[in-house]
């Protein structure tokens, strides 16, 4: 079982107003919540303070019955809490291999590590292709691919990604998002998604919530929320 869950987090930067002021948010064993809004809703600094990045001036983050607040960001991934943070982040001189056999580090020993590394190429068949290829030789959806599969190969409980879609192609960005549909049905990955992609995001959750200056002014249904022009004009700006 892995179900997040956030409690009335405040949270801010230095002697600033809170950025999130009270933030209540479920995201359920095996589901997958899309979290949306405008730049500067909020989203990046939630996803930043789950991992404990951000200072939490209050409330509580939870993974099933134990309370994450205040352990530091190392605690929070050896619990099962990984991030794939903004820009397709990898290491850009090491191959993809080399990329995956780090993340695979992890959480794996011996064999198993490299069992772990081939399930990746089966999920991305584009990097069993480009498996000795270095990271900066990579299309942007090739390091996008390998961004996901790196978090993907320690077996993360509960993954957090910040706006994987942006600025990559159509396709791509449906292979992506419905590598994580199948692995949290298949494997019971809860995924807390913040899209500005807000079609293809809801296209693959179960939920949508939408974040606007910091508080959740929707939390729905993923087919209701899509389907709510009101809501989409009002806070999606489509
Ligand atoms: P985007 O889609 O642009 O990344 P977002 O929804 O992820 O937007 P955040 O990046 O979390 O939003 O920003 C929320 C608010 O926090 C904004 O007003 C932003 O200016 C502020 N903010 C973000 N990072 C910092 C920081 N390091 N110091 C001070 N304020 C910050």
């Amino acid at each position: 079982m892995s179900t997040l869950t956030i409690e009335r987090l405040v949270v801010g930067y230095g002697d600033g107003a809170p950025v999130l002021d009270g933030l209540d948010l479920e995201v359920p064993d095996g589901g997958v919540v899309a979290l949306l809004g405008a730049n500067g809703a909020g989203k990046t600094t939630l996803l930043r303070a789950l991992l404990g990045l951000v200072p939490v001036r209050g409330g509580r983050v939870l993974l099933d019955a134990a309370d994450l607040t205040g352990l530091p960001t190392e605690d929070r991934a050896r619990r099962g809490l990984a991030l794939v943070p903004e820009g397709r982040s990898v290491v850009a001189e090491l191959s993809v291999a080399e990329n995956l056999r780090l993340g695979a580090l992890w959480g794996h020993t011996g064999a198993a590590r490299d069992a772990a590394v081939g399930q990746m190429y089966e999920l991305f068949e584009p990097l069993a292709r480009r498996r000795d290829a270095a990271g900066h030789t990579l299309s942007g959806g090739e390091r996008q691919m390998l961004a996901l599969a790196r978090a993907l190969v320690a077996r993360p409980a509960v993954l957090l990604l910040d706006e994987p879609s942006l600025g990559l192609a159509p396709l791509v960005v449906a292979q992506l998002l419905g590598v994580l549909r199948d692995q949290a049905e298949a494997t019971g990955l809860t995924v807390l998604l913040a899209e500005q992609n807000v079609t293809g995001a809801l296209s693959v959750a179960d939920r949508g919530v939408v974040l606007s200056l910091g508080e959740v002014v929707a939390d729905r249904p993923a087919a209701a929320l899509a389907a709510d022009p009101a809501l989409r004009h009002a806070y999606l700006g489509f």
